[in-house]
């Protein structure tokens, strides 16, 4: 479905990722774990094209989803975001109503906006019901877990096939993180999705199969069970039980 193929990407002098490859399968969570700075957000990335805002970025390699390759000339940068939405640490709702929030990139796609497709993805996102007597409130009145469920809900109302995560949990309180991990796991029968985490517990709670980066590569991977029961390798040991 997603892969990347002998992918680098270094900006300026600097090589950030090496050679990965590595692949995303339907219906599954992938978590992309490693200390900071070894490239998972840098790989995360590259997936909706977001390097191409980096003048001094040079990427090689293939990325492809399905058969299509991302870098190509066939597949313009709102078509890629739009099959691969993308959620982040912060979240960054726009300074508009929760309405507007979600009917924003429906219009930018040219894709129905209706009241319904609104309430369905804000229902997919579990928010509906905190919100639907404030759609037309300012969505940065929100707090912050629901303004993350909502940039969800914003990136599933575009019904794309992938979606990447970048820590969407690291700025919220224990409560809101076990519903944010509620509802991904409730969005992984309709979409590919990555998360990137420093939180091990986590990665177990939510991830089929977990890949651990290292100085911009990829050390291990496997189904997050047995990464995290039986590492390969020591230095996944090592960052797993906390020792870096
Ligand atoms: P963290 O867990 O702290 O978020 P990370 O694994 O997500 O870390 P990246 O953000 O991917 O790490 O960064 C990997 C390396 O690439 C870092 O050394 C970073 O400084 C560098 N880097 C990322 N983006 C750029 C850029 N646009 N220009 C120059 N260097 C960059
Ligand atoms: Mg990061």
């Amino acid at each position: 479905k997603l892969s990347a193929e002998n992918l680098r990407i270094s900006f300026g002098t600097k090589d950030v990722l090496k050679d990965i490859n590595v692949s995303f399968r339907e219906h599954e969570i992938t978590a992309l774990i490693g200390p900071s700075g070894c490239g998972k957000s840098t790989l995360l990335r590259s997936f909706n094209r977001m390097h191409d805002l980096s003048a001094d970025a040079k990427i090689t390699g293939t990325i492809k989803l399905d058969d299509t390759d991302i870098y190509g000339n066939d597949m313009h940068a709102t078509e890629i975001r739009k099959r691969i939405g993308m959620v982040f640490q912060k979240a960054n709702p726009f300074a508009k109503s929760i309405y507007e929030n979600i009917t924003y990139g429906l219009k930018i796609n040219n894709l129905p906006h209706s009241k319904d497709i609104v309430e369905k993805a804000l229902r997919e996102a579990f928010l509906w019901e905190e919100v639907k007597d404030d759609l037309k409130m300012p969505a940065t009145r929100l707090s912050g877990g629901q303004q993350q469920r909502l940039c969800i809900a914003r990136a599933v109302a575009l019904r794309p096939e992938v979606i990447l995560m970048d820590e969407p949990c690291s700025a919220l309180d224990p409560v809101s993180t076990l519903k944010i991990e509620e509802l991904i796991s409730s969005l992984k029968d309709r979409y590919t999705i990555v998360i990137v985490t420093h939180n091990m517990q986590q990665a177990q709670r939510i991830a089929d199969k977990t890949i651990f980066m290292y100085l911009g590569e990829v050390k291990e991977e496997g189904p997050t069970t047995s990464l995290f029961e039986d590492p390969k390798h020591e230095l996944t040991s090592n960052y797993i039980n906390g020792q870096f």
